[in-house]
């Protein structure tokens, strides 16, 4: 299944273009010199059903798995394209598009559709056990007289499962994925509003006067800096010695762990910035924050470019991305406010003066004498700046309310689907998370 899922996915991909520079023949050329060629050597535009027919492997697929490779295609795609986009507009390095998909290097892997419980359906069968059933129907009759087949993929959960669009299927990792659409919160009013300061000394203020600081990840930088030392000298014996530095077990040793750590230290970041922002969701309703490509500007020079202070400042990135979706799914508006002055103004008198600032960590207005904890009163000023926009209507409430019928249908097929009884179990059970 998930050779015919790569196949299929890689018939997609091989539709996709790039740019060829410099290639002598100007009449195919456009203005910059460049010509569109396919980015394989072959292009394959077969529907679905061809496909079945030309490749037999893909004959007996489901059609829930052989279309989702469409969509991801395109997904993946197109991500990378406004990825490239946004590292090339901040002078980054833009990074590579995604290739064709490898049987030796890629994981084995393949998405089925859920569709309101028509396949890829869940069964709990156990306090932290279920059973996910995907379906399908052979080209041509057994010699019994049936078609029709089904895979059972046993699994063990951590969190419960949502009500869920698909479920991703990873073989190499032992993991089935479920993607689930956020769900709406309840939220209990509490009346309060809080604004939210990311400071340069790597604390979050709220106006209420909490710091929170991000978790120290200095280990996990210490760590893949060593392996990266150690790659590095492997690759300078391996140039010594004339071998490729590729083929060393080694040098791949390192680079393994060098990911790994990276991972570890990704997971305790997003782990951070989740609790943080579903507490401060919870607590409040009304959440001002900065404009971060505002504030990005106006900060631009101030962070130390060592590993650390980078995976701290992607953490704080994330933050605020999670805050406004946690938001959004509690129906309490999150506003983003210009972030100009927040640091210099008084929060008591609306003074504006750099020397108020006395300090990293102390704010005195020299016009009135209001004494305050720096990032606590740019935090205050944030608030205010998020208020007056509610209040003034420069930011009115996104209804997200679209897709309610949809979701019905979805909740009814998984109540069909919950009513079945489960199968025999198969094999060592994958560990299942949401996405
Ligand atoms: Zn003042």
């Amino acid at each position: 299944m998930a050779d015919g899922w790569r196949t299929r996915f890689n018939q997609h991909r091989s539709r996709r273009h790039k740019y060829v520079y410099g290639h002598g023949d100007q009449a195919c050329c456009d203005p910059l010199g460049r010509v569109l060629v396919p980015i394989g050597s072959r292009v394959s535009d077969l529907s679905d059903k061809d496909a079945r027919e030309r490749y037999p492997h893909l004959a007996a697929m489901p059609a829930y798995v052989l279309q989702s490779t469409e969509r991801i295609e395109k997904q993946e795609w197109f991500a990378a394209a406004k990825r490239r986009a946004t590292n090339h507009g901040k002078g980054r390095k833009p990074g590579r598009m995604p290739r064709f998909q490898s049987r030796k290097h890629g994981d084995s892997r393949f998405v089925c559709w859920f569709n309101g419980g028509r396949n890829a359906t869940y069964q709990q069968t156990g306090r932290r056990a279920g059973l996910v059933i995907i379906r399908g129907q052979n080209p041509s009759a057994a010699p019994d007289g049936t078609r029709r087949w089904s895979l059972q993929i046993r699994v063990r959960h951590t969190q419960q499962v949502r009500e869920y669009t698909s479920v991703a299927v990873n073989l190499t990792r032992r993991e089935v994925a479920f993607t689930s659409p956020v769900a709406a919160r309840d939220h209990q009013r509490s009346g309060r509003s809080v604004g939210i300061d990311v400071g340069v000394a790597n604390t979050v203020a709220t106006s209420a006067g909490s710091m929170h600081s991000l978790p120290d990840l200095s280990n996990h930088a210490a760590d893949v800096v060593r392996h990266q030392k150690r790659m590095a000298k492997s690759r300078v014996v391996a140039r010594r010695e004339g071998r490729d530095f590729h083929t060393s077990a080694r040098y791949r040793a390192h680079r393994e762990a060098a990911a790994k750590a990276a991972a570890a230290a990704a997971n305790v970041r997003i782990d951070w910035a989740h609790k943080l922002a579903t507490a401060l969701v919870n607590e409040h309703d009304l959440i001002g924050l900065e404009d971060l490509r505002l504030s990005n500007l106006t900060r631009k020079g101030k962070n130390k470019r060592s590993l650390n202070r980078l995976m701290l400042n992607a953490g704080l990135g994330r933050l605020r991305s999670f805050v406004e979706y946690k938001g959004a799914a509690a129906g309490i508006p999150v506003v983003a406010v210009n972030p100009r002055n927040t640091s210099r103004r008084c929060r008591a008198c609306r003074h504006v003066a750099a020397e108020n600032r006395e300090s990293q960590a102390i704010f005195r207005c020299k016009a009135c004498g209001h004494r305050a904890h720096a990032d606590t009163n740019a935090a205050g000023n944030i608030l205010d700046a998020a208020r007056e926009a509610v209040a003034s209507g420069a930011w009115t409430t996104a209804s997200s309310t679209g897709s309610a019928a949809k979701t019905k249908q979805a909740q009814a097929g998984r109540a069909r689907a919950m009513n079945r009884k489960p199968a025999a179990p198969w094999g060592r059970p994958l560990t299942a998370h949401q996405r």
